[in-house]
């Protein structure tokens, strides 16, 4: 193990606080690591898993944080704290399915500090707010030397630990598109403990059309595979179809199904079985929203 595994390998540090400085930094400088919450980073400097020779810190930053609800999108800036999401107003209304996923997300503390671009940067496997992005076809857009780009959540989880975030770029805001009134949510996850990463985790969205079939379904598997996984194939199955137990059966199936990984602590069989029981679980109270009273 390393001598002094519990201090970063030396490196230099930057806090710029305009966007033309940070873009300086990132232009200028190679081998660099940008600072939001800390709360994945740090540990992974402790412990040398990564030894940086620059680390920009993004916490002076401007205009890299807060909730702004528009047309059809709700826009998060990407240094917003997770504890802050956990308390947003616009959050609760717009986005309820995210204020239930942050209960699960590490603890208090960290989320005091945690960011959600930090989850969404770093995208341990497990991590609730990417899989929320995945569920809602999020647009991330982020900036650099080069300028603005936007990319598409199906572009933006590239494997384990991987974004489509370029070396010299920083993520500035996802953008959420919201679904319709009336849509109805689900979110399940299994941890050894209240605030450990899920080993399985799954969360839902249904329309409903008048006749209470389902009008638009989706579903994302998270902590099962590398990255999370929606199940395209059966929410347009299941479009048009009454949401009975038989179609919460073959929808859990279809998650017994994918790929899995496995680890040292958890084989990729035992998790596909509890991809089957989180999404079930997911599914069945979206169904039990939708009977409630409005
Ligand atoms: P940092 O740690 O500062 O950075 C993380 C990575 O993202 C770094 O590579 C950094 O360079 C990069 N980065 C950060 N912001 C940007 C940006 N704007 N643009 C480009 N790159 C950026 N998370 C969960 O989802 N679920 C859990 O259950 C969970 N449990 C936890 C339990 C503990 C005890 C701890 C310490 C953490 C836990 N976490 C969990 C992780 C936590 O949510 C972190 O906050 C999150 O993973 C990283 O956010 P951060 O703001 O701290 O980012």
């Amino acid at each position: 193990m390393y001598r002094d595994s519990v201090k970063p390998a030396p490196f230099t540090y930057h806090d710029p606080q305009s966007r033309l400085d940070l873009h300086d930094l990132l232009g200028r400088l190679e081998n660099t690591k940008l600072l939001a919450g800390g709360q994945s980073l740090m540990p992974m400097l402790n412990m040398r898993i990564v030894a940086p020779d620059h680390v920009i810190d993004l916490n002076k930053m401007p205009g890299m944080g807060g909730v702004s609800v528009g047309e059809d999108c709700i826009e998060i800036g990407a240094m917003t704290r997770q504890a802050d999401l956990r308390h947003s107003r616009e959050i609760a209304q717009h986005l309820p399915i995210m204020v239930e996923a942050l209960d699960h997300v590490g603890h208090f503390q960290t989320r005091s500090r945690g960011t959600i671009g930090g989850s969404c940067c770093h995208l341990d496997p497990a991590a609730e707010l990417p899989a929320l992005c995945a569920l809602y076809d999020a647009e991330f857009e982020v900036s650099g030397p080069a300028g603005a780009r936007h990319v598409a959540a199906q572009d933006w989880f590239r494997g384990y630990l991987q974004s489509a975030l370029a070396e010299n770029e920083v993520l500035e805001r996802i953008r959420l598109p919201l679904w319709p009134a009336g849509t109805t949510f689900g979110f399940n996850e299994y941890a050894r403990r209240s605030g450990d990463f899920a080993i399985a985790g799954a969360a839902a969205l249904i329309s409903w059309r008048s006749d209470e079939t389902v009008k638009r379904l989706a579903i994302t598997l998270f902590g099962v595979a590398a990255e999370p996984v929606r199940l395209h194939e059966m929410e347009s199955a299941i479009v048009g179809r009454k949401f009975d137990r038989e179609a919460i059966h073959a929808i859990a199936d279809a998650a017994k199904r994918i790929d899995a990984m496995s680890d040292p602590y958890v084989s990729a069989d035992y998790r596909r079985r509890l991809a089957g029981v989180v999404v079930e679980r997911a599914l069945a109270a979206a169904q039990k929203r939708a009977e409630m009273p409005a």
